[in-house]
């Protein structure tokens, strides 16, 4: 955890990151603070309009122009992010970090209610569209002198909880397949491959997966930033198959 690093202004400087489910919550405030510390940001997402809210922002704050990819993680297949990869190699030559953050929580409930589409849904979005996705994003990444690969993750992908379902699981695979790429990738330090559990952050996932909790005694989006910055800048080159939290864990 490094909720106390204090990055340098330019600390992405030249950098071009790609960040997922960019539109809202965790994504969005990663988006804007890569973007505020130097980096050119893709806004990859699914909701047209809240990218191009985030777009204006940052464009407003005089920060280097961003770009918008809209995707929708459900029903896009390799073929998709192969297209994907060639817009971007047209575009920008490389790419130098790739945030994972899209999510989806499915639903909280006794596994024998659990519904198989949505368990299938959780898993195409969580697992399934991240992996071939990078698979495409790989020969891009590969262009740059320094590329950090993060995977979002969660406490309960790292240890079982009742009725977490699918989405415990797509944490638990997400982890996984951190694992076996960073592995693959260890004679390829230039690609270095982590995950980050934000722990409870307030944003309308957590809200829907704990509707009882005052959201006010969470950290914001905008809090644990720190850790955001430091795995995705230079300060944590050479460091991969790691899993990392982005704040203490809560009393
Ligand atoms: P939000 O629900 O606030 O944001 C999720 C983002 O993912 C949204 O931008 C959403 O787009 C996007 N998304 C969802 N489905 C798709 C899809 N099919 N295709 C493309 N984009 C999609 O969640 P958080 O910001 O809280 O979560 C961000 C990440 O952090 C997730 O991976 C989550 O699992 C993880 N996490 C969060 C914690 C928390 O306490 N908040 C704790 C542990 C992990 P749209 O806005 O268009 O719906």
């Amino acid at each position: 955890c490094k909720i106390d690093y204090r990055p340098i202004p330019n600390l992405l400087a030249d950098r071009v990151v790609l960040v997922t489910g960019a539109g809202d919550g965790i994504g969005r405030a990663a988006a804007l603070s890569y973007a505020r510390h130097g980096a050119t940001v893709i806004l990859l997402g699914r909701t047209i309009d809240k990218l191009e809210s985030v777009y204006d922002e940052i464009e407003e704050a005089g920060c280097p122009q961003p770009a918008i990819f809209p995707l929708n993680f459900e029903g896009a297949v390799l073929a998709d992010f192969v297209e994907m990869a060639e817009t971007l190699e047209k575009e920008f030559g490389r790419l130098d970090g790739l945030l994972h953050n899209a999510g989806l929580l499915g639903r909280i409930t006794p596994f024998d209610h659990y519904p198989p589409e949505l368990w299938e849904q959780v898993m195409q979005v969580n697992v399934n569209g991240p992996i071939w996705m990078t698979q495409a994003l790989l020969p891009l990444l590969k262009q740059s002198e320094d590329a950090s690969v993060i995977f979002t993750s969660s406490s309960v992908g790292r240890k079982g909880r009742a009725y977490w379902g699918a989405y415990s699981v797509s944490k638990f695979a997400t982890e996984g397949f951190m694992e076996v790429l960073a592995d693959e990738l260890v004679n390829q330090p230039q690609v270095r491959v982590n995950t980050l559990n934000p722990g409870a952050t307030r944003t309308q996932m957590r809200r829907s997966a704990y509707p009882g909790e005052d959201p006010m005694t969470l950290r914001s989006a905008e809090d644990i930033m720190p850790t955001y910055l430091w795995l995705m800048g230079p300060d944590s080159q050479g460091i991969s198959g790691q899993k990392f939290d982005a704040q203490p864990p809560r009393q």
